[in-house]
């Protein structure tokens, strides 16, 4: 196969994903493929949507308008629903999968509703709807945006197939917390990883237009800082200040703004007392005015009412007048607006042209979705895990799996292995291997790594399954001494572990990351029979596994990785493929040391890591400072892995770095190019990182920042010339005086394999 450089050096958040290169145009990849469908609708351009829309809104009443504003989720009395429809109260629909029934509904909007609006019909299609890819924390652990845009296009064409039109995704709030449930729906704790990853996602559910009958709306949640909820739990109070919100939160929602997302959500949590459905300075003047936004905010589910729990409002009234106020434009679940909106209008505290601002907003994007025109499915059409969506899958699944250690080679398993022992509550489990956000997804159409192991050995390997585990928070030990003395028996040992799908996501957070259950035993057990064991962890977010790495002679940690998680994983164990993937994530190695990020300022005191650590303190010892730094006694500093960090099964060397200059101007562009050199055995991929640090500011700045990736294939031997190129201004930051500012001084810029590699180079902005 001819090997691919991919660079990602001018996907920038402040450019749109159409000038992101993404990757090289493979035949195999969606670009380009008939998974982009040209729209067979007439095409309206933006004047003509306008008009139409001013022309539908003088027609309307105001119980119309309030109606096209407010979303339900779907319930079995189909009369009733009708009902609401034909007397225009309601404009979308949430959680309804049944073509035959979509269209029945939409029948009633068209022909039965006085002005004949059609519904928007949505679901949360997270990370696939009937095939399922990884979960978006694992997909982003490929550091390729092309993956990522692939999945979201399948997803798209699979959902809108049966009458779909809107997704709640990307979800792109940062997350540097793996006790939330939600970090394993999003793409890590990076910025500029979380950007390009959002905005490739949105393409691929929006498609070249919007109103081809395979796109689908998508929309970019939460607003804003939810991933930042305190102390991992969910729907906590966020406490973020404007600067951090504009460095951290909100850039890939710009991001997801110039990719072309029609929609945003707001998000649960208070941000400094302000709930986000209620903030209208995000909502307003950052979202509508600074971005130029002009799709529709939709509510959380049910967000608006609780404003009342947050103590933000004293009643529904006024929750859904600080809601709407704030610029919320349509209210999912909908239980205030059409209750209190006309009462709200009548007193004056709701202006009517603040609801015709939101009604456009919202009829704005049923046009362009060419919903007017074509609004029905065609109900026997069936696209459902095509085999191009299967391979798809599985290459998503491949590149989103971390080898976090490989002792002596162990992997890729070796032709002289003869007996394997599949061991583990993960290795057959798969409804457990979809994730979070998994509602049409079917279990029956998973392929678990078991199945895919014994289809791979045929006749050659020998395979024995023994659980040990009947799920992951088994703690029942009877298993694990079968599985130990099956694995005695084998040659190499394969232990399947991890988290079952309902242990992450919304509400599910967890205030302790080891391996539930008794799978710390059954490591422990496996480990003890003097085989090698190859620990294999699909979770939704990072655990704390620092123990079962050091029992276990390699490890991959694959996330949950979906529909084709097992062939994906056994292609791997076997040398089929090669892992690529790198930590989206910072991996801790105690959930004390949580939040561990490695884009932190570097404080007063940093750590120098040759601190005294519990171990090392005297008995009696007397009050001495230990080191007077930043560290914890018991953790050190280090993280278990740092973010950006994956091996493979070959080596990569970096060489020969060069700047373009070494002192810029804030108008120039920063070229900086390496060699790159596979020094090992098996033709692989790496990810090439480039970090920047702004060395002084008028305020302290991060110790390091990703500004760059590329993922470079290379065969063994094989040297490329690797080209980033990084435009200063890009450097800019929230100064002192909360202006975004490139500031003249010193920076230091490393490239490498993760963000704790590669050598300093340092350069000047100047005047
Ligand atoms: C979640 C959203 C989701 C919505 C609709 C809420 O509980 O926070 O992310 O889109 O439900 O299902």
């Amino acid at each position: 196969m001819k090997s691919k450089l991919v660079i990602y050096s001018i996907c920038i958040i402040l450019l749109t994903v159409s000038s992101c290169k993404h990757a090289t145009d493979s035949k195999d990849s969606v670009k380009g493929s008939s998974m982009y469908e040209a729209s067979n609708l007439p095409h309206r351009d933006s004047a003509k949507i306008e008009k139409d829309v001013n022309a539908l809104l003088v027609r309307m009443t105001l119980e119309e308008k309030i109606g096209q504003m407010s979303q339900i989720s779907s319930y079995p009395n189909t009369k009733d629903m009708i009902k609401l429809i034909k007397d225009g109260e309601i404009g979308s629909i949430l959680n309804e999968v049944d073509p035959i029934r979509i269209n029945t509904l939409q029948h009633a909007a068209i022909e039965k509703s006085r002005l004949g609006i059609p519904l928007l019909i949505a679901r949360d299609i997270i990370h696939g709807f009937k095939t399922v890819f990884p979960i978006p924390l694992g997909q982003a652990a490929s550091f390729d945006p092309a993956i990522v845009e692939e999945g979201a296009r399948v997803s798209a064409i699979e959902a809108s197939s049966i009458g779909i039109r809107w997704t709640f995704s990307p979800m792109i709030d940062i997350s540097r917390d793996p006790r939330w449930g939600r970090i394993a729906e999003g793409f890590g704790e990076d910025v500029y990883l979380t950007a390009i990853m959002g905005a490739a996602m949105i393409k691929g559910y929006q498609g070249d237009s919007l109103n081809s009958p395979t796109s689908i709306a998508a929309c970019a949640k939460h607003l804003i800082g939810y991933g930042a909820a305190e102390g991992g739990r969910d729907y906590n109070s966020t406490f973020i200040t404007e600067r951090r919100l504009r460095e951290v939160y909100l850039p890939p929602f710009e991001a997801a703004k110039k990719a072309g997302a029609v929609t945003f959500m707001t998000a649960f949590n208070d941000n400094d007392g302000i709930p986000a459905t209620g903030n209208s300075f995000v909502l307003k003047e950052i979202l509508r005015k600074e971005w130029g936004f002009n799709g529709f905010v939709v509510s959380d589910w049910g967000a608006v009412n609780e404003m009342t729990n947050h103590g933000f409002a004293a009643n529904q009234a006024e929750a859904a007048m600080k809601a709407v106020n704030a610029g919320v434009d349509m209210e999912m679940v909908r239980q205030l607006y059409v209750k209190e909106l006309p009462k709200l209008i009548k007193e004056g505290k709701v202006k009517e042209s603040t609801v015709d601002e939101a009604v456009r907003n919202i009829l704005r994007i049923k046009y362009r979705l060419g919903l007017f025109d074509n609004p029905y499915v065609n109900e026997k059409a069936s696209v459902m895990y095509a085999p191009a969506h299967l391979k798809a899958a599985k290459r998503a699944a491949t590149e989103s799996v971390i080898l976090l250690k490989n002792e002596k080679g162990i992997l890729p398993i070796s032709p002289s292995v003869k007996t394997v022992a599949v061991v583990g509550p993960m290795a057959d489990a798969p409804h457990e291997q979809l994730g979070t956000w998994v509602f049409d997804g079917e279990e029956t159409r998973t392929i678990t790594p078991l199945r895919a192991i014994r289809n791979l050995a045929g006749n050659n390997i020998h395979v024995i399954y023994e659980p040990g585990l009947t799920y992951s928070r088994d703690t029942n030990k009877a298993g694990v001494i079968k599985a130990a003395s099956s694995a005695a028996k084998a040659d190499l040992v394969l232990a399947f572990v991890g988290e079952e799908s309902i242990l992450s996501g919304e509400a599910h957070c967890l205030a302790d990351l080891n391996l539930q259950g008794a799978q710390s035993e059954l490591i422990a057990a496996l480990a003890k029979t003097g085989k090698p064991v190859v620990t294999i962890v699909m979770a939704g977010r990072p655990l704390t596994i620092g123990k079962e790495v050091e029992e276990s002679g390699a490890v991959l940690y694959s996330f949950h990785p979906g529909t084709m998680g097992g062939p994906a994983l056994a292609d791997l164990l076997w040398g089929k493929a090669v892992p690529s993937g790198k930590t989206p994530v910072t991996f801790p190695k105690m959930v004390g040391q949580i939040p561990l990020y490695y884009a932190h300022n570097n404080s007063g005191r940093p750590a120098t890591k040759t601190e005294t650590l519990l171990k090392d303190i005297p008995i009696a010892a007397k009050q001495s400072s230990l080191g007077c730094t930043s560290f914890y006694l018991d953790a050190g500093f280090d993280p278990l892995y740092p973010f950006g960090y994956g091996l493979s099964y070959t080596t990569f060397e970096y060489s020969n770095i060069k700047l373009s200059s070494r002192a810029l101007k804030k108008t120039d562009v920063l070229t900086i190019t390496f060699d790159l050199k596979n020094t090992g055995r098996y033709e692989g991929t790496e990810v090439a990182q480039l970090y920047v640090q702004d060395k002084v500011g008028s305020v302290a700045r991060p110790v390091k920042e990703l500004k760059r990736f590329a993922r470079v294939s290379l065969q063994p031997n094989e040297k490329k010339r690797v080209t980033l190129t990084l435009p200063i201004k890009e450097l800019a930051f929230w100064n002192i005086n909360m202006k975004k500012t490139i500031e003249t001084g010193d920076f230091g810029l490393w490239v490498g394999s993760d963000s704790q590699s590669g050598k300093e180079i340092t350069f000047k902005v100047i005047e």
